[in-house]
């Protein structure tokens, strides 16, 4: 169409997309196509491949027509004005807070934090890794416990999580577990889910009146309880330890700060959110879950845990520890699934106490249990019934007949209160309740406004916190915003990030995060609704999820999609839930194995686990594709066991294998269902849906695909989405009966429901075409770094015509048998480059992906290949013994400012060791190599003392 213009500025696409059309040009010249209809056509199966008409798939025919950026805030806004933002007393774990703005500014709002990805790469990730420390200290120090990991993805799989660890680090055999009646229903539903396919027997016991009768290997209280009561747990814990358990509790942060925290208690365990540590309530999430536990447990944590090490210079710095990504390495045996969890949001719960500091934190503390006491003092002054005496921020009230009518009443007040039962009603306090909130209580309950009356203390003398916290300098020295902007800043300044250079990680898909899609998440409307709020205040949001659903099976294929899980990971354990679910309502209860192929991505074999199944793995053949004789093997051995066949299409090896509908039949004939992961969909969006060629159900990463910001590892959303006949399996909720009543796979019914609007937002922009041209152009670019990349460094696996999908693995096991150099030596070096690694050895050991995405122009594609090139001529020169093995510039890789300075010893140039791509535009890495196994043996998990750092 020559007469059309060639650039609309109104054109979303035309920003998301990375090359122009004179780019595209010269990149499809490159492959050796003269289209992207022929680069579909060539790399991906005919035999899955959808139709096209204008444009338009086949699936994505339904998708609305394309929107601008203007036109998507203004949609947005009137979707956003349909919500409702009443003062929310509901509490059950979500608690309005007042972010302080130099935080929304900072960090939330500031490309630097939102668009990092999980620091793998240490030495280019420091500044995260403190502010991740900050959180886990901060963690440790408020629940008196030892070690705090670095975020877990909400409250109610922490609860679960802290379960299984009580499980596996305690001695005793039973498979009996006792929990408190005083839980969050969210939390006992999530428990409750976990705990089935385990075969773990949940007990539940008043535990204010003492532990039950019989054995059990772990007791899970809650404190302050979900009624808002406070009780002592030391006797009950002590008990419990006599009788061969051991105890978790869960506990509110804010609350910990005038309490005896549960580890002074003697606990083994505590878990809970920091949601009201700055994070917004979002409709339910998302916000950073916390797990910590006693030091002897430390091996058994699941999820990250960052701790100190030292660099090649002896210097201190940060690094992941111990059991970091340890699904990859562990896989069926994992203690747990977690990969991706909620780092964005703990760096501003820790931002959060920082500001703040022990005092602030305790004013805060102070002022809502001073509106706790003096609304319970005045509805007793007007004669209503309060429960319990001791209480931090919740007050429960006893109405007989009446709770309606009072939660109705102050709904008319714009308050929204939590109507426990017909005779009970809760009202949670936070630090935005003010006077005049109280009184449309007190209104609400006929009460007279007689709020000045004496309030007696509610905090038990006896649980009354003696001990310190939060006095390292990180929490005492940014009090001012100058300083904690100015920190903020320095941190961020250390880390490579999107908003530095590409991060052409496979697998990952690290692409444009738009502000336009960002904007919105900000928004009270959007993310001051409490989760369990009524539902006509939240007509907008749940309005978006209705649109996002329907839009996501349309590009998938599949029948129904669920949002709730808030994590690939937990994606995949809702969809495997679903198929053991199916199995088991057809009496097919022996259907309990999943075959995994040996190239899965690591959690994958954990979820399975997680879902009561045994994991096989299938081989794969030298070119990386399943082995169909192998797999029909599998299944002959296993045929009336067989529950699943779990596959990733593309491949993780990034090739569209040309035999996945064989496969897909083989195991449905054989009765099984298939699971397709979907966190490579951003090869397929446009082209092929999974549930058109053989998925039963799949996950996707709307964190990866779908524009959601990494935020330096989480959050993420990982929706699950199903084929008809497993429908009635997706999760559900208590408190959410338009769910169904399937599993609870996270705290709130829409998991993280504050962040959808990002991806709202980009399909609404991108259309049906824009999307597929995305797809294509993400291919086009993984095509030619393959293809420019190849003659220095081989690429592994290729597809059909000699292509690969959306990424492609170059091998470097050659390199170095032949000159030592490995790919840590190349992804070091890369920093000196100015760039983010690759995804290191994985899927293969010894190999790096790389994963341009659709949002890198060719320029930057080329800077990246320029420097791979550059970095194999280095390689070249260790070859060919012009520098030694371990002396050379990748060894020494990366190198710091403080390189240039002082004496120099190596066979190499200092120019050659900090410029290799000239000194403009330079990204300094702030430390040099960093020793893992150092730190590993020296296990030291929270902020280290100050004078470790004077060198
Ligand atoms: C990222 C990824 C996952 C896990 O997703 P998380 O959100 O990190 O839990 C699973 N499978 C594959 C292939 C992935 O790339």
């Amino acid at each position: 169409m020559p007469d059309q213009p060639t650039f609309d500025p109104a054109d979303f696409a035309g920003r998301h997309i990375g090359p122009n059309r004179a780019e595209l040009d010269r990149i499809l010249h490159v492959i050796g196509v003269d289209s992207l209809d022929t680069l579909a056509a060539k790399a991906i199966p005919g035999s899955i491949l959808d139709t096209v008409t204008d444009g338009v798939s086949a699936g994505l025919d339904t998708l609305p027509a394309a929107v601008s950026e203007h036109e998507v805030l203004a949609e947005l806004s009137a979707l956003a004005g349909r919500n409702t933002v009443a003062t929310s007393m509901i509490g059950l774990g979500y608690y309005d807070t007042l972010t302080p703005p130099v935080l929304v500014r900072n960090i939330l709002e500031s490309p630097a934090w939102y668009t990092a990805y999980t620091p793998y790469q240490p030495e280019i990730s420091q500044g995260r890794l403190e502010a991740l420390i900050n959180f886990q200290t901060m963690v440790a120090d408020l629940t008196g416990m030892e070690v705090a990991n670095s975020s877990m993805l909400d409250e109610a799989t922490a609860a679960a999580e802290a379960m299984t660890l009580l499980r596996r680090a305690g001695r005793s055999k039973s498979p009996r577990f006792v929990v408190d009646t005083d839980l969050f229903p969210q939390t006992r539903a999530v428990i409750d889910t976990r705990a089935t396919p385990l075969g773990i027997e949940v007990v539940e016991a008043d535990l204010s009146q003492g532990l039950p009768d019989g054995d059990f290997f772990g007791v899970l209280a809650q404190l302050p309880g979900a009624s808002g009561r406070i009780v002592d747990h030391s006797a009950l814990i002590v008990a419990a330890h006599e009788r061969g358990a051991l105890v978790a509790v869960g506990a509110d942060l804010l609350a910990l700060t005038l309490l005896t925290p549960p580890g002074e208690m003697g606990a083994d365990a505590c878990f809970g959110t920091t949601q009201r540590f700055g994070v917004p309530m979002g409709f339910g999430g998302p916000h950073a879950g916390y797990l910590a536990v006693h030091s002897k447990h430390a091996r058994q944590l699941p999820g990250r845990l960052v701790g100190v090490s030292v660099d090649a210079d002896g210097d201190k710095a940060y690094r992941l520890a111990l059991q970091t990504r340890e699904q990859h390495i562990r896989r069926e045996k994992a203690t747990s699934n977690i990969c991706t969890a909620q780092v964005l949001l703990a760096v501003l719960a820790a931002m959060y106490a920082s500001y703040h500091g022990a005092e602030g934190l305790t004013t805060i503390a102070r002022r809502v249990n001073g509106s706790a006491r003096a609304l319970a003092a005045g509805l007793r002054a007007g004669g209503v019934d309060v429960v319990h005496a001791a209480f931090f921020d919740t007050v429960l009230t006893r109405v007989p007949g009446r709770a309606a009518d009072v939660v109705a009443a102050a709904k008319g007040w714009n308050v929204n209160l939590r109507l426990v039962d017909a005779d009970h009603v809760g009202i949670a306090c936070d630090e935005a309740t003010g006077t005049a909130h109280l009184q449309s209580v007190l209104a609400a309950f006929g009460v007279a406004d007689d709020l000045e009356s004496a309030a007696p203390a509610s905090l038990p003398e006896s649980l009354a916190r003696t001990s310190e916290f939060l006095t390292h300098p990180a929490f005492t020295t940014h009090r001012t915003e100058t300083a904690m902007m100015r920190y903020l800043r320095k941190l961020s300044d250390k880390d490579i990030a999107l908003d530095r250079s590409m991060i052409p990680l496979g697998s990952c898909t690290m692409k444009l995060n738009a502000a336009a899609e960002m904007e919105s998440i900000t928004w009270p409307q959007f993310n001051r609704l409490h989760p369990f709020a009524p539902a006509d205040d939240t007509v907008g949001i749940r309005g978006l999820v209705a649109d996002l659903e329907s839009w996501l099976a349309s590009v998938t294929g599949y029948d129904r999609v669920s949002l709730q899980p808030n994590a690939g990971s937990q994606g995949e354990y809702a969809g495997l839930l679903a198929i053991r679910n199916y199995h088991l309502s057809r009496g097919d209860e022996h259907r309990d194995t999943c075959l995994i192929p040996s190239s899965a991505h690591g959690t994958n074999a954990a979820s399975a686990v997680m879902a009561g199944m045994r994991v096989e793995v299938v081989a794969c053949r030298a070119n990386g594709d399943v082995d169909l004789d192998d797999l029909r093997a599998k299944i002959a051995d296993h045929a009336e066991r067989l529950a699943a066949i779990m596959i990733t299409y593309p491949s993780t090896h990034g090739v569209y294998e040309h035999e996945v509908t064989e496969i897909c039949a083989a195991v449905h004939d054989a009765g099984g269902q298939v699971y397709v992961d979907g966190a490579n969909l951003n090869a397929l969006v446009g082209l092929a849906r999974p549930g058109k060629f053989g998925g039963d159900v799949s996950h996707l990463n709307l964190h990866k695909t779908f524009c959601i910001p990494h935020g330096g590892g989480g959050p993420g959303v990982g929706p699950v989405a199903v084929r008809e006949h497993l429908a009635p399996f997706l999760p559900g909720h208590p408190l959410a009966p338009e769910l169904g009543g399937g599993p609870t796979v996270s705290a709130a019914p829409y998991g993280s429901a504050s962040i959808l609007p990002i991806t709202w937002a980009y399909i609404r922009m991108m259309g049906a075409a824009g999307l597929r041209s995305a797809s294509l152009t993400a291919i086009a670019s993984a095509n030619y770094i393959a293809r420019r990349l190849d003659e220095h460094f081989p690429v592994l696996y290729t597809g059909d015509n000699g292509m690969v999908a959306h990424e492609c693995i170059i091998d470097l096991r050659q390199i170095t048998k032949d000159t030592g150099v490995t790919v840590d030596d190349v992804a070091k070096r890369l920093a000196d480059y100015g760039f983010h690694a690759p995804t290191m050895s994985f899927p293969v050991a010894g190999t790096l992906m790389i994963e341009p995405t659709e949002s890198e122009n060719l320029a930057e594609v080329d800077r990246f290949c320029d420097a791979m090139v550059a970095i194999r001529k280095e390689i070249d020169r260790v070859g060919a013994g012009e520098w030694p093995v371990d002396d050379n510039p990748l060894r020494g890789a990366p190198h710091t400012a403080a390189c240039i300075v002082g004496e120099w010893t190596h066979p190499y140039s200092r120019e050659l060791a900090v410029f290799p791509a000239g000194a403009a535009d330079k990204i300094w890495p702030p430390v040099r190599r960093i020793d893992g196994a150092h730190g590993d043996r020296n296990l030291v998990c929270s902020c280290p003392p100050i004078e470790a750092f004077s060198s």
